[in-house]
């Protein structure tokens, strides 16, 4: 028979997971000592999951001392940290610590090879990534796992240089747990040293739960940290620093928080919750698989990170833990999602949330802005999904002011509102940039009128949904129609009334032009400076709304717009005379530019290019040889 040693497998690494490791270490470098905190967390993990699972799991007992400990050897150069968690078996060996299957990989990959900048936002780039166990290799010329799963009899071995793979072998261990040892790299045998160690346990780890030992010789130890679940202290002796080390344990980032969120709710259901905001986003904000992390514990016992009904998928974003009494340790991780106690918590948690932030947002609103710019995207989608706290939501919403040019609330937008005026005017576009240059802006500046500038594509789905504010009716003004005549001009260059008589024979020749192409030409009372623009009808779809359709589904054909002309625009005008003469040899070619423009401002390309450019080289040919 073959020695437990014999047979040993040698695997690669996902392509990845050898790029990203190369990254880490090479970018992470100023910040070597984090690995410590990131191998502590993963023991710290792996003791809450043997926790849960012997209250759960009959084959898997419970151990009376959870405990971390660590160990260095000189001689050998090599630092030890050991649990008796839930251990690791063959497969999740391969699983865990072979590939890096986290969302959002790709991207990091990307944005990282990408960007030349200095390493502080390399760094903040990966602390949204969060390197976990990989960090070891930062100091480690090879990192050797060992690791007996709770109820299983087996143990292996798992080892690795960190660059093109790993070997697995059996190996021997008399209790279940893992334990981690690093053969430091020369340069970095300051981590041998107990009193560096001690040092960064108290920095990095000292409110993990269970103890950390440093195990001076084979009978004795040292408690290192002192080994409280943070969140059961009173918020008045828990100092900042203790919250954001606790912040980027759990997360595994590096920034600091946004905003803590500390209490203890007493009632028909107790819990405490420990929540945080990050000030930056994490990668996979957008990933359709993304779930929330909020951890829960059921007296501070570890049941699971994975509980969707604690957290609305609006505010995802959140970190952190809630602890309570009040679900049995029995429930299983299923019937979680139906048990009333977890519905009232989100209740709680989400009434929490949204009135911290609405204090942040009337305190300071530059900071809240910053806030805004990162989530305030996440948040809206609860205005489409959340009708029951859409009235509470809406009230934190910041909105792009095309007056102000900057954030405002729904309200501060009905405050400004001019006499006479009664809607809330919006105009949705792919980006800020677009928004601004739009030629259905024009008419709303000229007279003064602020207009709301969406650029999320939430925003397409929710306006519909809630259709107006305080009374006040939501109307794109890319849909045609509005009457701004009622409004004075603020640069007091009135306007002469336009005899729309004069031009009845231009809109008919356009359209004919245009037979097709859009459902009818009309004179625009919104355009000051272009010639033209496509409005959707007054009931019809949002032109934005239509694009994403069009995105979506390629046999979606959006509904035919209107064109408006600028009466008041020269080009319109000369047009006009030229077709009052009877000559009508330019006039096609101007009416289809005229349509191709107002498409090309939409951020559409023409459908007939090879046409459209055509007719213009013809135009320009017309125009320079009138000049020669
Ligand atoms: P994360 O902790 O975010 O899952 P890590 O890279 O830190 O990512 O760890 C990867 C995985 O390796 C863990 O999810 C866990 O399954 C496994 N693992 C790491 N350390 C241990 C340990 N001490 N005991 C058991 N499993 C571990
Ligand atoms: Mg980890």
């Amino acid at each position: 028979m073959e020695g437990p040693k014999m047979s040993v497998k040698n695997h690669k690494f996902e392509a990845d997971t050898g790029k990203i490791l190369d990254i880490v270490i090479n970018s992470l470098y100023s910040q070597k000592e984090i690995f410590i905190r990131e191998l502590i967390s993963n023991a710290s993990d792996a003791l809450d999951k043997r926790r849960y699972l012997s209250s759960t799991d009959a084959n898997v007992s419970s151990t009376d001392a959870s405990k971390i400990i660590i160990s260095s050897n000189k001689k050998d150069k090599t630092l030890t940290i050991s649990d008796n968690g839930v251990g690791l078996d063959e497969e999740e060996m391969i699983e865990a610590l072979g590939t890096i299957a986290r969302s959002g990989t790709k991207d990091f990959i990307e944005k990282l090879n990408s960007s030349k900048d200095k390493e502080g936002s390399k760094i903040a780039l990966i602390g949204k990534f969060g390197v976990g166990f990989y960090s070891a290799f930062m100091v480690s010329e090879n990192v050797t796992v060992t690791s007996r799963k709770a109820g299983t009899d087996d143990a292996f071995e798992w080892k690795s240089d960190g660059h093109t793979g790993y070997d697995i072998s059996r190996s021997n261990k008399d209790t279940a747990g893992t334990s981690i040892t690093l053969n430091l790299k020369k340069e970095d045998k300051e981590f041998l040293d107990e009193v560096r160690i001690s040092h960064l346990v108290k920095k990095y780890s000292d409110h993990i739960s269970y103890p950390i030992e440093w195990l001076e010789s084979d009978t004795v130890s040292r408690v290192l940290n002192s080994a409280t679940a943070i969140w059961t202290k009173s918020p008045k002796e828990i100092k900042e620093e203790d919250y954001k080390s606790f912040y980027n344990q759990i997360g595994g980032s590096f920034d600091e928080p946004f905003m803590t969120l500390h209490n203890k709710t007493e009632g028909v259901i107790d819990f405490t919750q420990l929540l945080f905001i990050p000030s930056s986003p994490p990668l996979d904000l957008f990933d359709p698989e993304r779930k929330s992390k909020l951890k829960l514990y059921i007296n501070r016992v570890f049941i699971t990170d994975d509980c969707d009904d604690l957290v609305p998928k609006w505010l995802r974003f959140i970190k952190g833990i809630v602890d309570t009494p009040d679900v049995d340790l029995n429930v299983s991780r299923e019937m979680l999602q139906k048990n009333p106690a977890v519905a009232k918590i989100r209740k709680s948690i989400i009434r929490k949330v949204l009135s911290e932030l609405k204090k942040k947002l009337e305190k300071n609103k530059e900071e809240f802005d910053k806030f805004w710019l990162n989530f305030g995207r996440v948040i809206k989608e609860g205005m489409y999904e959340d009708s029951e706290n859409r009235g509470k939501i809406v009230e934190i919403c910041r909105f792009h002011s095309s007056r102000e040019n900057s954030h405002l609330s729904l309200q501060d937008y009905i405050n400004g509102m001019l006499e006479g005026q009664d809607q809330i005017y919006y105009l949705s576009a792919e980006t800020l940039a677009k928004a601004e240059t739009s030629p259905h802006l024009e008419g709303f500046k000229s007279k003064g009128l602020d207009v709301l500038l969406l650029t999320d594509p939430i925003d397409e789905f929710w306006i519909p949904i809630m259709s107006e504010y305080n009374g006040k009716k939501f109307t794109s003004i890319s849909r045609g129609g509005a009457d701004l005549d009622k409004f004075g001009s603020i640069d007091k260059k009135e306007k002469k009334e336009v005899d729309a008589g004069k031009f009845e024979k231009l809109i008919e020749k356009i359209g004919h032009h245009l037979e097709g192409k859009i459902s009818k030409v009309r004179l625009s009372k919104t355009l000051t400076s272009s010639p033209s623009c496509l409005v959707a009808d007054e009931d019809g779809m949002d032109i934005q709304m239509e694009k994403m359709m069009m995105s979506h589904n390629p046999e979606f054909k959006g509904s035919p717009r209107i064109l408006e002309i600028n009466p008041n625009h020269r080009l319109i005008k000369s047009l006009n005379s030229i077709i009052k003469k009877g000559d009508s040899s330019i006039a096609e070619d101007v009416s289809m530019l005229l349509f191709d423009q107002a498409q090309i401002l939409e951020g559409k390309t023409p459908e007939e290019l090879i046409t459209f450019s055509q007719r213009l080289t013809r135009v320009m040919q017309s125009c320079l040889t009138s000049k020669v």
